[in-house]
């Protein structure tokens, strides 16, 4: 009989639908959980169209979308870390530097070089948090130092963009001292009259936070950045009460008065242009 026949439509169900979602077509927001097109988020410089995270970028990613194409040039490229204190955590210090090298394609974990932004030379550094987490080393804060002291010979402005984990542990005290050795290099090139730039991008934290990032003459911040010295966790239970919601946010941090300017991806490089032009 003929309402014994099987229908002809089929039922999706929301698992068949999930399956037939291609790889890497679609990327899910760490924030607000949404699937986003992936092409839509990379065309808006990886930020979620529904609710503004911004997820983090390479080092080389910041600087194609700051940079005036073409113009960087990059300084002291070969500069690598190296196992001084024979440091074994979970694995050998060694083996992760290897590692890290291959998986960011970067020597350490910061870029830094000089490059013009909208028309202005300037000395830029950008950290990379694949490499490490972001953590400052020798190495790194030998790098920005250098080129702290680069823009103060040119007499140019300087821009360090930061994403950090903090101080590397695998490099002991040495790594503490790089925070004294950048903030050094940086009060000549403030004596210099000469305009620092920090850019907080998601998340700046430690040791980073702590030195050269904070003492910017103008702080801007990426919208919904986590920005502070300890986690949340280790402050509430240190000092046994609960914290505000999204204290560490670039948000709640302006408002308190700890950034001066909350500024989506999109807007940066205008931004720094803008300031760029007006003080140089
Ligand atoms: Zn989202």
């Amino acid at each position: 009989m003929v309402w014994f026949r099987k229908p002809k439509y089929t039922i999706v169900t929301p698992q068949a639908k999930r399956a037939k979602i291609p790889d890497g077509l679609w990327i899910r927001c760490n924030d607000c959980g949404e699937l986003i097109f992936k092409k839509e988020w990379e065309n808006n410089l990886k930020v979620c169209p529904k609710c503004n995270y911004h997820f983090q970028l390479r080092a080389k990613e910041r600087l194609e979308i700051t940079v005036d194409e073409g113009t960087f040039e990059e300084d002291n490229k070969s500069l690598a870390p190296i196992d001084f204190l024979k440091f074994i955590d979970k694995k050998p210090y060694k083996e992760r530097i290897i590692e890290n090298q291959e998986k960011a394609q970067l020597n350490d974990a910061v870029i830094t070089g000089c490059g013009y932004i909208e028309k202005i030379k300037t000395a830029i550094a950008v950290l990379d948090f694949n490499f490490m987490g972001g953590s400052m080393g020798s190495v790194m804060g030998e790098k920005i130092t250098r080129l702290i002291e680069k823009a103060t010979d040119l007499k140019i402005p300087l821009l360090i963009v930061s994403s950090s984990g903090g101080a590397r542990m695998q490099e002991g005290i040495i790594s503490l001292f790089q925070m004294s050795k950048t903030v050094a290099a940086l009060e000549l090139h403030n004596k210099a009259k000469l305009l620092f730039i920090s850019l907080l991008t998601h998340p700046t934290t430690g040791g980073v936070t702590a030195s050269f990032a904070s003492i910017g003459d103008i702080i801007i911040a990426e919208a919904k950045t986590l920005i502070g010295f300890a986690g949340p966790r280790v402050i509430e239970q240190t000092i046994k009460e609960k914290l505000p919601y999204k204290f560490q946010q670039s948000e709640f941090l302006l408002e308190h008065g700890l950034i001066d300017m909350v500024v989506n991806r999109k807007n940066v490089k205008n931004v720094l242009g803008r300031f760029l032009h007006f003080f140089c």
